[in-house]
């Protein structure tokens, strides 16, 4: 028997980076959970470049595509069992594919203090940290060490890597990146940032020499989405990312104007298109006073 090999992808494996054996802390930086955010693959591959010129205290486990079956096929579910790995953590091992991937994974980061999973909200979203900030006040520090200007508070969706970390003890929150769906499309400066963004905050945890100073962060509740109402044409004025007022315009639906329900940040709002009923036309997060 012979075996003919087609393709150097394998899709039923990752590949672990590691950095650095010193005593200091245990970081771990996962990409591609989900395979078409490719935003965050590519950040993941930037910063693999980086430290390799760096000298790393602690120790750094990076993974770049955690999910390599969705990645080669460029979809966010496991094309082994349709499910999506992001709501299958802890996982199984003799669970499904993506159950066993994701109990792989689980495994593979438990020795971590600190992890950063790095995601993709899609070509009409915006950067931002993604963090229960609520239920575990000490992120908000690392929020502001990471220094991406929008932090939002999570609605906890079990299964996830970061939500299931944080319940056994690890410090653990998501970078959420424009682009990935559709089609893995990759917003360069975005990834670019992001990855500076990272170094900054492994320069604070002590993983990598040099100081930081805490950035000018602002914490946003929980994203609410507002839908259209029933099928119409929607044409956005404002943009992704962008602070708002409450009766601010955003836009218009059928004609009507579309306003800020509350003072906050645009998340995603999406291009000019036919929304049917119940789609999103934007997602807004409200500013949160203290
Ligand atoms: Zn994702």
């Amino acid at each position: 028997m012979r075996e003919v090999h087609f393709e150097q992808t394998s899709v039923t494996s990752f590949s672990v980076y590691e950095f650095g054996t010193g005593d200091g802390p245990a970081v771990a930086i996962t990409a591609g959970v989900h395979g078409d955010e490719q935003t965050a693959i590519h950040t993941a591959f930037l910063l693999r470049k980086a430290l390799g010129e760096q000298t790393v205290l602690g120790r750094i486990k990076l993974i770049p595509i955690c999910n390599p079956a969705a990645y080669r096929n460029r979809s966010r579910r496991s094309p082994f069992d349709g499910l999506d790995m992001n709501r299958s953590f802890p996982g199984s091992a003799q669970g499904s594919p993506t159950m066993q991937l994701a109990n792989a994974l689980w495994q593979e980061t438990r020795d971590a203090q600190y992890i950063v999973d790095l995601h993709c909200c899609g070509v009409e979203g915006s950067t931002y940290t993604l963090a229960q900030y609520e239920e575990y006040p000490d992120l908000r520090e690392l929020a502001e060490a990471i220094g991406i200007p929008v932090v939002i508070q999570s609605g906890g969706t079990s299964g996830q890597l970061f939500t299931e970390s944080c319940k056994v003890g690890q410090k653990a929150l998501i970078i959420e990146l424009p682009g990935g769906q559709p089609g893995g499309m990759i917003d360069v400066e975005a990834a670019e940032q992001c990855c500076e963004a990272l170094i900054g905050y492994l320069r604070y945890l002590g993983v990598l020499q040099g100081k930081t100073q805490p950035q000018e962060v602002t914490f946003y509740g929980k994203i609410v989405t507002m839908a259209a109402p029933h099928p119409g044409l929607f044409l956005p004025e404002a943009t992704p990312g962008m602070r708002c007022k409450a009766g601010e315009y955003l836009g218009s639906f059928e004609g009507t104007p579309v306003t800020a329900p509350f003072d906050g940040v645009i998340s995603t709002i999406s291009k000019v298109r036919y929304c049917f009923a119940g789609e999103r036309m934007a997602a807004v997060a409200p500013h949160k006073t203290e």
